[in-house]
């Protein structure tokens, strides 16, 4: 279950006095922190305390300290980790960022705290692991890209989303309530994003290379080649073209949505000044 929820005013408070304690100990810190402490300062995680509670069951355990851990994982992608692990032992062993985090060395998070907490963000189930190999596809394409396996898709969406359908299964719903409440609306209000009645949003895909072995590990007992199903690091991977290397890759496709305002206004013009306003 959700446990104690520190405030956003009070974790400004521990943050602001501890980062310029760390300041005047190390100046060249502020350059190379700035943009990480005024993210974490002004990211007010109050606003998504009821999302959050939904994540964790009525009874059992409390869980202490989410909204730190919620910071750890943003830090985390901030300054480009990718590994729980190497990023618990970085963070935990670098006093300003368990400032920023919100916490000390001593009550730092673990890797398995970080991992457990992004899973329960992810609203799906867990992809079975079980599965047959997919062999690799063997026709080339050269530098064209690979044609669409459903022509029409697009309109067909375009369709249902005019005529006011909304998607049921969104893993990522709740990510996307996260965001809107902490940056895009409060963005939006300090007027950064210009008007946003005439806000053009943009969205577009990526295919990324799966590292974990198309071809899986053996799960049964068999002698010699067979054809049972094997257990996959990410079985959700799929074949893809890559026309650039002209060869075929297996690939996740992470979606990305980008919003731009011709009537963008700077954050300076807004009021919102450096890390200097912090500092006493
Ligand atoms: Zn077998």
């Amino acid at each position: 279950m959700l446990g104690v929820w520190r405030s956003h005013a009070d974790y400004q408070r521990f943050m602001v006095e501890r980062i310029n304690r760390e300041f005047r100990r190390n100046p060249r810190a502020v350059d190379e922190f700035e943009t990480a402490v005024l993210k974490m300062y002004y990211l007010d995680l109050d606003k998504i305390k009821n999302d959050s509670a939904e994540l964790f069951s009525a009874v059992g355990r409390p869980s202490n300290q989410q909204p730190e851990v919620f910071r750890s994982l943003l830090l985390m992608s901030h300054f480009k980790y990718a590994g729980f692990d190497e990023w618990a032992a970085y963070a935990s062993a670098t006093p300003i960022l368990c400032d920023l985090i919100g916490v000390t060395a001593d009550s730092f998070p673990g890797a398995s705290t970080h991992r457990d907490f992004l899973q329960r963000l992810w609203k799906a189930g867990k992809p079975n692991r079980l599965k047959k190999v997919g062999r690799k596809p063997k026709g080339k394409h050269g530098k064209s890209k690979l044609p669409p396996k459903h022509p029409g898709v697009v309109s067909y969406m375009v369709e249902k989303a005019l005529s006011g359908e909304v998607f049921k299964v969104i893993p990522e719903r709740l990510l996307q309530a996260i965001f809107m409440k902490t940056a895009v609306l409060p963005s939006a209000n300090a007027g950064l994003l210009g008007d946003t009645s005439r806000m053009a949003v943009s969205g577009d895909g990526t295919c990324v290379e799966s590292h974990a072995s198309s071809y899986g590990h053996k799960s049964c007992s068999c002698d010699g080649p067979c054809s049972c199903p094997r257990r996959f690091a990410d079985p959700e991977a799929k074949w893809g073209w890559d026309s650039y290397h002209e060869r075929w890759f297996p690939s996740g496709l992470p979606v990305g949505q980008t919003g731009a305002s011709r009537h963008f206004r700077g954050a300076k013009a807004q009021g919102i000044h450096g890390v200097s306003t912090l500092r006493s």
